[in-house]
């Protein structure tokens, strides 16, 4: 990996956690408004329970005050009725007593209902007072609580800032421009690409733009969402497969006849390393020359006569490895001209394979046959 891009990885998990820190000191101190609403709401449900108290008790003290002005009023007129003259008199008298004494009755009635009142609204008082402890006691603990997190987040703050000038200051200022006006847009300027695609978009590579982000050859930016583009070996499920695969299960053997046939040579002329791939068809045969480290086709289709054994023995010497590996030629077509890095790593993998079986017998990979009696495979 580039150390730019390393530093820029760093970089933008030092920025995450900045982000994280930021918002995290920025809550708490909503969390602790919103536990204060709360106690507020508290506060008045109390005050709303005391003061209904205190009107039942004023309702309590008025019925009181006006049975004792009824009595007053029977006990006058008692003195008057010992001193009317009639009959009719009398009879108006004692009516009036009874009035007050009915009205005397009602009052007790108010006063008793308020009396068993009293004990519910008791209650409510009790509860309001205890809700109001709780939440004050707790209010106390989250904001002592929110001191000591937000102690230590801005004291982490303060290292990660620190961190985050040393890996900027690391990083050439044209990619750092460039990374800081994504990541202002898109949240992130830095993604990675896994599976052929950019994980920040979702869109999918060219063979060769994911092999040069995977051989780590130049700074890749996504062409859709512009983010710098980074590949981890590890998160790769491809290569992940292959070494399962390698794991688990002993090299198939290449076909000795099929019609597609691809070998490795370590020396071809002034490309080096290359695979090659012959195709037998209606009597005549063809080879074409890949890189084997990019994968780049190298030089025209050549078209030859017979069956390629017989019409490129110049191509088959003795340190040509022969592979597996077979595509249908619609899929083919689709690669281009050049192998996507699926093929590339498929034709990797079964070279070492080849590599470590003949390491295990003790020579040099198995050379395929140029004559039929002796095939490299069965
Ligand atoms: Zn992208």
């Amino acid at each position: 990996m580039l150390p730019e891009i390393q530093n820029l990885i760093d970089l933008q998990k030092a920025d995450r956690e900045i982000r994280r820190l930021k918002d995290e000191i920025a809550a708490l101190p909503r969390r602790v408004a919103a536990i204060e609403e709360k106690l507020a709401g508290t506060k008045a449900a109390l005050e709303k329970a005391k003061n209904a108290v205190k009107a039942d008790e004023a309702a309590r003290r008025k019925f009181e005050t006006a049975i004792q002005d009824l009595q007053g009023k029977i006990s006058k007129y008692r003195d008057q009725s010992l001193a009317v003259k009639t009959n009719e008199q009398y009879k108006a008298l004692l009516q009036e007593i009874q009035f007050a004494e009915q009205e005397i009755r009602g009052h007790e009635d108010k006063i008793l209902e308020l009396m068993v009142n009293a004990e519910a609204r008791e209650k409510e008082v009790k509860a309001a007072e205890a809700d109001l402890k709780a939440e004050t006691a707790e209010i106390e603990k989250e904001k002592a609580e929110a001191r000591k997190v937000t102690e230590t987040d801005e004291a982490q703050l303060k290292e990660w800032n620190a961190r985050r000038d040393q890996l900027r200051a690391g990083v050439n200022s044209d990619l750092l421009q460039h990374y800081d006006r994504v990541a202002k847009h898109r949240g992130s300027g830095l993604a990675e690409a896994r599976d052929h695609k950019c994980l920040g978009c979702q869109v999918m590579f060219r063979p060769q733009t994911f092999n040069e982000i995977r051989s780590s050859s130049r700074t890749v930016i996504c062409d859709s969402c512009q983010r710098i583009l980074y590949y981890d070996p590890a998160h790769d499920t491809e290569v992940a497969a292959a070494a399962e695969a390698t794991r688990q299960r002993r090299r198939a053997h290449p076909k000795f006849d099929a019609s597609q046939a691809w070998y490795y040579t370590p020396e071809y002329g002034e490309s080096g390393e290359v695979f090659l791939l012959f195709t037998n068809s209606k009597g005549g045969s063809s080879r074409q020359i890949f890189d084997a480290a990019t994968g780049r086709h190298i030089g025209d289709v050549l078209l030859r006569e017979g069956e390629y054994r017989l019409a490129f023995p110049e191509d088959l010497k003795p340190d040509t490895i022969r592979l597996n590996g077979s595509w249908s030629d619609q899929v083919m077509e689709e690669w281009g001209g050049e192998l996507p890095s699926g093929v590339l790593d498929a034709l990797h993998r079964d070279l070492n394979l080849a590599r470590a079986e003949a390491k295990a017998h003790g020579g040099q990979p198995k050379a395929p046959a140029v004559s039929a009696e002796h095939p490299a495979a069965s």
